[in-house]
């Protein structure tokens, strides 16, 4: 079968193996059909089936969720310098574990450790893979066989399976709860101190809020407790940033600095959350304890990459200059756009979203209330604006509606709320690409049926 011509030009544009797995497939789903040997028949069905690979599947899209820092949507966007750093480091062989001026070994660590160092106070620091692998490796290094004292209203979940009670066992701890999910107050962590303590940990709760009636015992009273038993004390900060947000009218969110200040040992925090940088987890605190945890054997299981490294590095050098950050950090930049900026920008696409449209759907312009994400801040919510869809008369197909955004050559990710499909606009930068997909109504409508549009 491989000879027939019109296989011929599919090998050459894909490659034979491609094509081969596809004339497998035909030959299984055809067996003892008349048609299994129609060359035709049998090429467009390879062609089809070859088309659902020309695109990658990590895709570019436009984030108009209103989740800023959208865990399934890669959470940060990197900052221009992140970008190239991360690409010259792709390109080139770079100095990742090697001292030029002694032209011997360097460590992987230095090229961002100073930098955290400067930046929260901390004496030593170091990175591994993400903040899941940071509480890991500091539990794992620092308390492996023995206790971690942790209050009951810390013991969160956030998505994709990181659950506290979990991570301690896998790193070896033996978790013991104290207080209640509502209350815990400085004598109950005391009552749990006991000869098999290991460290007490402290967790940011920070996708959700316990409210009312509450107690929670903050680093600065626990701190002397732990000193005064020779404990270290862990906390993880989750998203943890390095600039106070009120800076730009946001609320607060705790900073590493403030757990250090407040004499925690040992602070793990995320660099793809509010830090506006590349996936990693970032472990800072005192000397003996990061030495530790960088020579646990799982640091070298954990660790990161040069382009990671690279796009870290060239992150934090940003933060030397909080007051430059709003234009270079594009995550403090979006967090810190004005809505009335928003709204002028709802007002210049919304014509062309009425174009789009076309007859049966009413656009508008509406006042919504968008989110950080990834865990920070759970309660407070950014004000902002989004172009609205709704059906006009009895409704219905908005589903559809907001499939067919996603069907575009940029697909555009929107949230529907009260029969409403809402853009929010807070994080839409590239405008232009944006608009350019609305100026044609065909890729729009191929509601009915089962009909494919354009795609790209
Ligand atoms: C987000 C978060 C984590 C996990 O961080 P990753 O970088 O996604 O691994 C852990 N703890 C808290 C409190 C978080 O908010």
């Amino acid at each position: 079968m491989a000879n027939w011509p019109a296989l011929a030009a599919l090998i050459r544009r894909v490659g034979r193996p491609l094509v081969v797995e596809a004339l497998r497939a035909w030959a299984e789903v055809r067996r003892g059909q008349p048609d299994v040997a129609d060359p035709d028949a049998c090429a467009s069905w390879c062609e089809g089936r070859l088309a659902g690979l020309a695109n990658p599947t990590l895709r570019r899209v436009f984030n108009l969720t209103g989740t800023v820092l959208h865990t399934n949507l890669g959470r940060a966007l990197m900052a221009e310098e992140a970008i190239e750093a991360a690409v010259t480091a792709m390109r080139s062989p770079a100095t990742l574990e090697y001292d030029l001026e002694g032209a011997g070994r360097g460590e992987r660590d230095d090229h961002i450790a100073p930098w955290l160092c400067r930046l929260t106070g901390a004496e030593a620091a170091t990175a591994v893979n993400n903040n899941a692998g940071a509480v890991l490796i500091a539990l794992s290094a620092l308390a492996a066989g023995r206790e971690v004292i942790v209050s009951r209203g810390e013991l969160i979940e956030i998505g994709g399976a990181f659950r506290i009670p979990d991570i301690m066992a896998r790193a070896g701890c033996r978790l013991v709860e104290v207080g209640t999910t509502n209350r815990t107050h400085l004598r109950d962590y005391a009552a749990a101190i006991g000869p098999d303590t290991a460290a007490i940990m402290k967790v940011h709760p920070s996708n959700y809020a316990v409210q009312g009636f509450t107690k929670s015992v903050t680093a600065a009273e626990l701190v002397p407790l732990a000193r005064e038993k020779g404990l270290p004390v862990i906390e993880d900060l989750g998203s943890g940033t390095l600039v106070d947000l009120e800076i730009w009218g946001l609320p607060h969110e705790p900073t590493a600095r403030e757990a250090i200040d407040a004499g925690i040992d040992v602070v793990t925090f995320s660099g793809d959350k509010l830090l506006g940088g590349p996936q990693a987890g970032l472990v800072v605190g005192k000397k003996s304890f990061i030495e530790r945890i960088a020579k646990n054997p799982l640091k070298r299981a954990l660790r990161l990459d040069k382009v990671r490294l690279a796009a870290l590095e060239a992150t934090l050098r940003l933060y030397a200059d909080p007051e430059k950050l709003v234009q270079r950090v594009p995550t403090i930049r979006t967090l810190a756009r004005p809505a009335t900026e928003i709204h002028a920008q709802a007002e210049r696409l919304l014509p062309a979203l009425v174009q789009a449209l076309g007859a049966g759907w009413q656009a508008g312009i509406k006042p919504v209330r968008g989110q950080i994400g990834s865990g920070a801040l759970p309660v407070d919510l950014l004000p902002s604006f989004a172009l609205s869809v709704k059906a006009q008369g009895k409704g219905g197909g908005l589903d559809k509606l907001a499939e067919a955004f996603r069907r575009l050559p940029i697909p555009v990710i929107g949230r529907i709320q009260d029969e409403t499909l809402l853009f929010d606009l807070r994080t839409l930068d590239d405008e232009a690409a944006f608009a350019a997909q609305l100026t044609s109504t065909l890729t729009l409508l191929p509601l009915e049926g089962e009909g494919q549009g354009g795609g790209a």
